[in-house]
């Protein structure tokens, strides 16, 4: 199967590839053209996962193709934008069309979760890996950033923590199923990008960002990006059952402190917005708050600063000479 004829049928006659508001011109030409409402401002991001590094290199195409777009549009999520189109760029080793077929239904079906369009993209042949841009829409002026946090506000979590990362040693079969085990290789597998919680962040929150590498890394981004120091009080991290179930108390709140891929929101929220946020029936814990200074630093239930366990995930970790 050549290049076009293998685009054509997988992706320009996937379900998520049709014609849609917004999208005036899709796969088939050399760019594709988005509408914008006048008054709106376009959001961009794109990812990038690679085989043997973010998935093991024989996983399951379905669950594949749910987890990349999800990953994605979780970003868009973060700014408080609505989806509109992504574009996927395929490296693959070879065509192999059981694994295209699974790997187009799991994009299809997160697509249609999220409410987002396959617009264009480019497929080439070599180690397995895939690009994928996401574009949202965003009242002008109201997306959310990282740099907004001030000193007073609380910071707050849109879900438990550490579910993915204890999914982790089941993914790479590392551990036998057990009870939870399900549960948690769902979050792994399918995030559920937060897209109605970033949208009605927007005139609440102060800042937010999606947890990709862990919350104590990812809370270091938006204590930089502001200028303050966030408090994050151990006691008030959201643990799932089943998370406590397969790997202990202790170990759970060592995954929600430093375990990455949760892709659930941390925001930063003035007091007096808690009610509202509250009345909108999203989901919000908060999990500590903001005060001047620099960092991010862990308390007990005393109060007393303790020393963080492992940080989040970085690539290029260590220096080239
Ligand atoms: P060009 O040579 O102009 O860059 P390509 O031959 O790479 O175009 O692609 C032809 C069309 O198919 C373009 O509209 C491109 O966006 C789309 N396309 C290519 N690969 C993919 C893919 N993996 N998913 C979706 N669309 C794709
Ligand atoms: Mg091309």
């Amino acid at each position: 199967m050549g290049e076009f004829e293998l685009i054509r049928h997988y992706f320009a006659a996937a379900a998520c590839a049709q014609a849609a508001e917004g999208v005036v011109l899709g796969i088939g030409d050399d760019c594709a053209l988005l509408d914008v409402p006048v008054g709106e401002q376009l959001a961009v991001s794109t990812d990038t996962l690679v085989a043997g590094v973010h998935f093991p290199a024989d996983a399951n195409g379905r669950l594949l193709g749910q987890r990349a777009l999800a990953v994605s549009v979780s970003d868009l999520a973060a700014m408080g934008a609505t989806p509109l189109a992504f574009t996927l760029a395929l490296t693959l080793p070879d065509v192999c069309t059981d694994w295209l077929a699974d790997f187009t239904a799991g994009l299809d079906s997160m697509a249609r979760h999220c409410g987002v369009r396959l617009i264009g993209g480019d497929t080439t042949r070599g180690p397995l890996s895939m690009t994928l841009t996401v574009f949202g829409r965003v009242p002008s002026g109201q997306a959310l950033t990282r740099s907004g946090a001030r000193a007073g506000d609380l910071l707050c979590v849109g879900g438990p923590l550490g579910n993915a990362a204890g999914a982790l040693p089941f993914v790479l079969g590392e551990r036998a199923a057990q009870e939870g085990a399900a549960e948690l290789l769902a979050h792994y597998w399918t995030p559920s990008p937060q897209l109605a919680l970033g949208q009605v962040l927007r005139g609440l929150a102060t800042a937010a960002l999606d947890i990709s590498d862990g919350l104590l890394a990812d809370c270091g981004h938006i204590a930089s990006a502001s200028g303050v120091a966030l408090i994050v009080e151990e006691g008030r991290l959201p643990l799932s059952a089943a998370l406590r179930a397969c790997v202990g108390e202790q170990n759970a709140r060592q995954l929600a402190l430093g375990g990455g891929d949760d892709y659930v929101l941390a925001f930063t929220l003035p007091t007096e917005k808690l009610d509202a946020l509250r009345a909108s029936g999203q989901p919000v814990y908060v999990i500590g708050r903001v005060e001047a200074g620099q960092g991010v630093h862990l308390q007990d239930a005393e109060g007393r600063t303790i020393k963080p366990p492992l940080s989040g995930y970085q690539h290029f970790g260590s220096q080239c000479d």
